[in-house]
């Protein structure tokens, strides 16, 4: 069995984005109570939040994004730019341990105290770009972690896998002139789905052309449409690519069972979607990766979902 790290901690329930929003912190305790029933906990190794120092989250986002987000929130406004982005006085903290959190599993992994782990933080933050929040998000957590193992750990070349059913126009936005760190996403097609991007030909800009591969899928699509285009798009290009580490923006909203979306994947679809993320892990990167939390939102599947992913983490 790997020793597989899971990064869950009740200060990321702080983040209170109001009574109908999707991304609650119920999303959290519905996959820590998932993995509890199914016998799981015991096995993994339980890791707490903890806080990121600054110069991290400089290493992505501009200073002044750093300070508008910290005013704006501690002066008790609700959302942040964008409607969608609902907040309370804590999430700027919340936001800090989160990425401090993440840095820190990816410490554990490096140093070989860990095999590979699941961070199941909030709030999300793929949809965050340099200089605004997103769809939820404020920090991109992976962007971040990225940055932290190529300055801190000497990691050449870092690859992303986002299976969110949205694109992670943040994180394409930050590393597409990069050719150090690959960005692979596959979701619901931008015609028809929230932000818009990730289309085809999108593959990145200056020296990072070929690093950024997008595979948009239509609605109504589902598990055979994914493996199609895994088989094809992610696996040749990460074969060539060889990350040496692997951070997997992981997103379930596009569970046949979750309203954020129109596309089809099955329970069963997305095992095999991290069985094949695992695989690559193990070709190129020692094994080396790093599930971090994104969307997600149907409340009655997360449990049976978190517990198949770090089911698999742990290695089946
Ligand atoms: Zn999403």
């Amino acid at each position: 069995m790997k020793r597989t790290g899971y990064l869950h901690d009740n200060r990321y329930l702080l983040h209170d984005t109001g009574p109908y929003h999707p991304e609650t912190s119920d999303r959290l305790t519905a996959m820590y109570n998932g993995i509890k029933a199914a016998g799981l906990l015991d096995h993994l190794i339980l890791l707490p939040a903890v806080r990121a120092d600054l110069k991290w989250i400089d290493s992505v986002h501009s200073t002044s994004y750093i300070r508008r987000f910290e005013e704006v929130c501690l002066s008790g406004n609700r959302t942040f730019d964008y409607p969608d982005n609902q907040m309370c006085v804590d999430t700027y903290e919340t936001a800090f341990l989160a990425v401090g959190g993440v840095i820190d599993v990816a410490r554990r992994i490096m140093e070989g105290e860990l095999d590979n782990a699941f961070c199941a933080v909030r709030p999300p933050g793929h949809h965050a770009e340099r200089a605004q929040a997103m769809g939820f998000c404020y920090f991109n957590n992976v962007a971040i972690a990225a940055r932290y193992l190529q300055q801190t750990h000497g990691v050449h070349r870092v690859g992303i896998i986002d299976f969110d059913v949205h694109h992670g126009n943040g994180t394409q936005a930050i590393f597409e002139e990069d050719p150090t760190v690959f960005y692979y996403s596959i979701h619901q097609h931008p015609s028809f789905a929230f932000p818009g991007t990730g289309r085809e030909f999108e593959e990145g800009t200056e020296l990072g052309y070929g690093f950024t591969k997008n595979s948009p899928v239509l609605p109504g699509q589902g598990d055979d449409d994914y493996r199609k285009l895994i088989e094809s798009d992610l696996l040749p290009a990460f074969e060539r690519f060889k990350p040496e580490f692997i951070i997997v923006s992981s997103g379930f909203d596009g569970h046949e069972d979750d309203d954020m979306s129109d596309i089809n994947l099955s329970s069963a679809g997305f095992s095999w979607i991290m069985e094949t993320i695992m695989k690559l892990g193990d070709q190129s990167a020692g094994g080396r990766v790093m599930s971090v939390l994104e969307g997600g939102y149907c409340l009655e599947r997360l449990g049976e979902l978190a517990a198949d992913h770090v089911r698999i983490l742990l290695g089946g």
